[in-house]
Order: C-alpha cells, then structure tokens, then sequence
C-alpha cells in the first residue's frame, strides 16, 4: 500500500512535470517578434538605421584628367554622409566642405595610424622619426604596405611627439570643417606587441619599467628573473636572456605584461587624443574606426570609437559573417557601416563582384547594420594604387531603397536571423518562417520593434544565388501577432533611371530645413524606388504561405494583422 502510494506520487509528480514543460514549450514557441527584439538606444552621433555613407580617400576630381567626382558621387548614390576624407588643408577643400554641409550631408575626416610619423629620404634611404621601433631598431611597417612607394610606419603611441603631432593634425581637421573623424589601422600598438615585433623604442622601454613597476612587486619581478627595476632595460634583457629570434620576441616571462602594456597604452591614447579634440573643438566630436574586414570589436581599444567604417574580403563578405558581426557591434553598443569586398589583386569576374556587393548592401540593411557605397574602395593591390569605383546604375537602386523605406530600418531590432549558417532559433522549438526553394542560399532576416505588438514586422529576404528564382515561405502565425490572420506585401527595390534618381535627390535637398541633415524624414522623396509587388498568398488560422518573385538580391517582407 505504502509503496502503492508512493508510485502514484511519483507518477503525479512525473505528470506535474511533463504538463510544465509542455506549457513551457507552447509558451516559448509562441513568443512574438516584438518580445525577441531587445531595445537599443542608438546615439544620435552615429549613422542612423536608413543612412548612407560614401568614402573619398582625397576630394575629387584630384587633377583635370581625373573623371570621378566626390560631390556627383555623393548625390548619384544618395548618400548621407560623406566621412574617411584625407584633406591636403587648402582654399578649394574649403569651399567644397561647406558645399558638402549645404548640401545636407555630415562631412568628416581621417587620420591614420601614420599621421605624425615623418619620413625623409636623405642619402638614398628613408629615414623614419616617431614610428613603433622593431628590436633591431629599424622602423615597423604594415605588413601589407611592405611594396609601396612609401610603406604605412605606424606612430608608436608612447612616443610624446607622435601623439602632440597627431592631435594637431586632428584639431587642424577640426579647425578647416571635420564632423567626424576616422581612425584607420587603429590596432597597431596592440598587434605588433601581441606578434612580439614591437615595439621596442626607448620610450616603451622607459615605461614599461614604470609599467612593471606599478603592477607587480619586488618578490614577483624576481620571479620573473628582474632583479633592479632602475637599471633594468626590456629590449636588452629579452637578447640577454636569449628570448629574440628572428627579430622577434619569443615565449618569456614578461611577454604577456608587456602585450598588456601596450594594449592598456593604446586605449589611453585614444581616450586622450578624443578629449583633447572635443575641448578644442568644444563639442563631443564623432569618431569611428576601422575595424578590419573582419568587423572585430572584441579588443578593447575599439570600444573607445563610436562606430565603426570598416573594409570587408570576399571571405568575409557573406550573410553569417554580416550578421553576426552586426549583433556583436550592436551587443557593444556600437554601430558598423561595412565596406564592400576588396579584390586583394586577385582578377574576380567584375559581373561576380558587381552582384556580391549588392548582396553584402542588401545582408548588412537587413542585419541593423549599414553598407558603405562601393566607390573609392581601396583593392589591397600589391601596390596599393587600385581603386574601384562603382557606377550608379548597379547601386543606387540598393540605396535609393534604403532612403524610402526608413520606416522600416529606423527603431527596427534584430528578432531572429534563417538560413544556411543560421540555426539558431530564439522562438523555441518551432521557426518563424521556413524557406522553401529549389536553391540553397536564401537568407530571412526578421525585425521588430521592440515591445511594440501593433508595429508591422518586417523580413528582409536576401538571395544569396547567383541565379534568383522564385521561392515559397510559410510563416508561422503565432509568431507576429495575437491575431490569427496575417497580412503581407512585399517591397523592392526599382530599376535604375538617372534622370528619376537626380529628380528624387533634388526633392529630398529642397525638403531641408535651414541647417537640417538630410535623414529619414525626407524618405518621401525616395518613394518610388520602392515598389509594392504583388504576391500569391494562402493562409489558414497557424500558417501563412507566401509565393515570392525572384528578388535580385533584395526585398522587404511587410507583415502586418488583417
Ligand atoms: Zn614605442
């Protein structure tokens, strides 16, 4: 009787827990996409969601057999801001920053890891001050510059004169109209450290000692084979103590403080250059960096940017990678504009490249984050001249597309990503949306607004084929609205035809208000690159199947209640 009893305990109590994880599992399959997108305050100082940004290394036409433009581009791509310029301060720069300003647009500037490392030649050979030091003594260079004219020396930022020179020529930027301000190659202190190159020079060594100093006590120097901090000399002691090959450090007791170092080192350099440029220009002054084709936000110098203008490698330029480096600029409370992919001098088909590049445009919009304009990209030849500068008729429709539908970019939050490479479900046990198509690599990228359950939810499809075909998605109901029937149409973008572009770039100019930046509130002016295509629909209380058109690359999935 007893151990009757107790079976039926166990059996109720095995019961009580089947029926909690099955109202568990419904519950969790049925969370919404406004409950999945978390909110994000997105600083007024970084690109705004339907923004578009346009580099130009210098300002151009550069001479009269130069036949790019800086400004035409600017308004043929339907661009917003227009940062990452290197200026040669003179009048005619002038003149154009303030056109640039009048035409409603954000002007900012650049200035490199380099910018205050002199370089001479004198008696045949260069003669470098300022730059990071290798343990031979000679100057660091980026590996990647090594066969240029002049190859890139970083500036070491221990050294006081690098860094008064590099403030001046940011203030200088400042004084002559910058709004923002790049930093390229922000990573060099930290890398060569962590690669055991450098650097070396006397005022590293100088303040390491203090360095060690301040963070270890006599009895843990000791251990570490330091016996006098006085007289104690970092380069000298890692030859010494047979800790050099190949004019690198190697494995050694102080390798890991001295990456610390140096890392800690470059993170002071950039909170103070960035408060010495605001007290001069007595305003908090923007500044992005570039973070590398590979988007990483991971060190911490890279937190001291407020966003990030990165360039991006055929490797990195798929939807995964897009994806998930836009969720992690966003988890750091940051914002990434992604470049286009750079040919690295390989010879790629130019109706290959031209289609990836609207798909990477397409995918970063479609992640929360932004696309810079294929114009003025920088290829990473051996020679580092080679440039690509994109036509209107293969982007602008991408872009002209961003500005009408700001609608739906603005106050949009990432509710869950599908598609090869993505398999993680935030909804529980059943997907959202199931893609079904003949072809492998369809991408759903759904946005919300966060805790808003009558704001529309969007899809951005992305086709990553290189033939686009029609394909079909059954979205699960329960996961947009309480409401069982499910509204849809679907926005793309619309072909290109110059004359209706400068009409639209013009309708937007004259939409400005006095001193007023061009952004979402002239969205209107783009209107009709936005088309509504008509879709096949069925749809029964759980399930809404939808027939999509082929898309090239891009389109907008409306969801809404009937
Ligand atoms: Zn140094």
């Amino acid at each position: 009787m007893v151990n009757l009893h107790k079976s039926f305990s166990i059996i109720l109590a095995i019961s009580a827990v089947i029926s909690f994880l099955l109202v568990s599992a419904r519950l969790e399959a049925s969370k919404k996409a406004f409950e999945i997108a978390r909110p994000f305050e997105r600083p007024d100082y970084v690109p705004a969601a339907s923004d578009v940004t346009i580099r130009s290394l210098n300002f151009r036409p550069m001479d009269k057999n130069d036949s790019y433009d800086t400004l035409e581009a600017m308004q043929n791509f339907h661009a917003t801001r227009l940062e990452w310029v290197y200026l040669r301060f003179n009048d005619k720069e002038e003149q154009l920053i303030r056109k640039v300003k009048d035409l409603g647009r954000v002007f900012g500037t650049t200035g490199q890891c380099a910018t205050g490392v002199v370089v001479e030649m004198a008696a045949g050979r260069e003669y470098v001050a300022n730059s990071m030091v290798q343990l031979d003594g000679e100057p660091l260079f980026l590996e990647h510059s090594r066969h240029w004219t002049v190859p890139i020396y970083p500036g070491c930022v221990n050294n006081p004169t690098y860094k008064k020179v590099n403030l001046e020529y940011y203030n200088r930027n400042i004084d002559y109209g910058a709004q923002t301000i790049q930093r390229d190659d922000p990573s060099s202190q930290y890398s060569f450290a962590a690669a055991g190159m450098g650097c070396f020079c006397e005022h590293c060594m100088e303040k390491f000692s203090r360095y060690l100093d301040e963070n270890f006590t006599d009895n843990e120097l000791k251990n570490k084979g330091i016996d006098a901090l006085e007289s104690f000399d970092f380069k000298q002691w890692l030859f010494d103590n047979g800790y050099v090959k190949d004019n690198k450090m190697t494995d050694n007791p102080l390798k890991q403080p001295f990456i610390d170092f140096q890392l800690q080192a470059l993170v002071n350099f950039y909170k103070d250059i960035r408060s010495a440029v605001n007290v001069h220009a007595k305003t908090r002054v923007p500044f992005s960096c570039n973070n590398t084709s590979y988007q990483r936000w991971e060190q911490p110098y890279y937190h001291e940017f407020d966003f990030a203008i990165s360039e991006l490698i055929v490797n990195t330029a798929n939807p995964v990678h897009i994806y998930e480096r836009s969720q992690a600029a966003r988890s750091f409370g940051k914002v990434q504009v992604f470049g286009t992919p750079k040919s690295q001098g390989k010879d790629f088909d130019e109706d290959f490249m031209t289609a990836l590049k609207r798909r990477v445009v397409a995918a970063t919009y479609a992640s929360g984050a932004l696309s810079r304009v294929p114009w003025d990209i920088f290829q990473q030849t051996r020679d580092g001249r080679g440039r690509y500068f994109g036509k209107p008729e293969n982007y602008a429709d991408l872009y002209a597309f961003v500005r009408a539908n700001d609608r739906y970019l603005s106050g949009y939050q990432d509710a869950g990503a599908f598609g090869p490479g993505l398999e993680e479900n935030p909804y529980g046990a059943e997907k959202p949306v199931l893609i079904e198509s003949e072809e492998k690599d369809i991408y759903a990228f759904i946005r919300a607004v966060p805790g808003d359950k009558q704001a529309p939810v969007v899809i951005h499809l992305v086709d990553w084929n290189q033939q686009n075909k029609p394909f079909k998605l059954v979205l699960n109901n329960k996961n947009f609205f309480d409401s069982d029937r499910l509204s849809v149409s679907m926005a793309v973008p619309v072909e290109y035809v110059k004359s209706e572009h400068d009409r639209a770039e013009k309708a937007a100019l004259a939409m400005l208000e006095e001193n007023e930046k061009l952004s979402g509130r002239q969205s209107s002016a783009f209107a009709s690159f936005s088309k509504t295509v008509k879709l096949e629909i069925s749809k029964d209380n759980s399930k809404t199947a939808v027939n999509v058109p082929a898309i090239n690359p891009w389109a907008i999935l409306i969801i809404d209640t009937e």
